[in-house]
């Protein structure tokens, strides 16, 4: 939750986990925003704005966006991982890297910002990141 011009009014955002979504998640994140009277953006890193929700709202905005498998917490240990599409969706992965970072993310203790690779390809690592690679059997190293 951040600032808004008007202070009787905030701006919530919301990440997809693995920058993903359903269309029936996108579908509730849009009626979210009419229900709680907000403009809906796209940010650049693939997140939902809410511009200009009011400011009672907001607690019960994010508690719904929650519950919809998001992110609105900078310390959720889901926005610290990062993956490729993996098994899900290119024929190369060598691994289910969804699966494995929701694994990651249930963890007690995340070892800071994780990228995760299905093959040595390494699509999309971001930079002085901590990358895991799968290799043939599957297993990130
Ligand atoms: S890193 Fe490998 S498995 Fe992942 S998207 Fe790229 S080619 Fe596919």
């Amino acid at each position: 939750m951040v600032p808004h011009a008007q202070p009787q009014r905030v701006n919530v955002v919301a990440a997809p986990f693995l920058g993903r979504v359903t269309h029936q998640v996108l579908v509730a994140v849009a009626g979210l925003a009419v229900t709680h009277a907000a403009d809906l953006r796209l940010t650049p890193d693939h997140s939902f704005a809410f511009c200009g929700p009011p400011s009672s709202a907001a607690r019960q905005l994010m508690a719904d966006l929650v519950d919809l498998g998001l992110v609105v917490d900078r310390n959720d240990p889901k926005a610290a991982i990062s993956a490729c599409v993996g098994s899900a969706g290119c024929w190369w992965a060598h691994a289910d890297t969804h699966t494995v970072a929701a694994d990651l993310a249930a963890a007690s203790h995340m070892p800071g910002r994780v990228h995760l690779s299905a093959c040595a390809k390494r699509c999309g690592a971001p930079a002085g990141v901590r990358q895991l690679v799968a290799d043939e059997s599957g297993t990130f190293r």
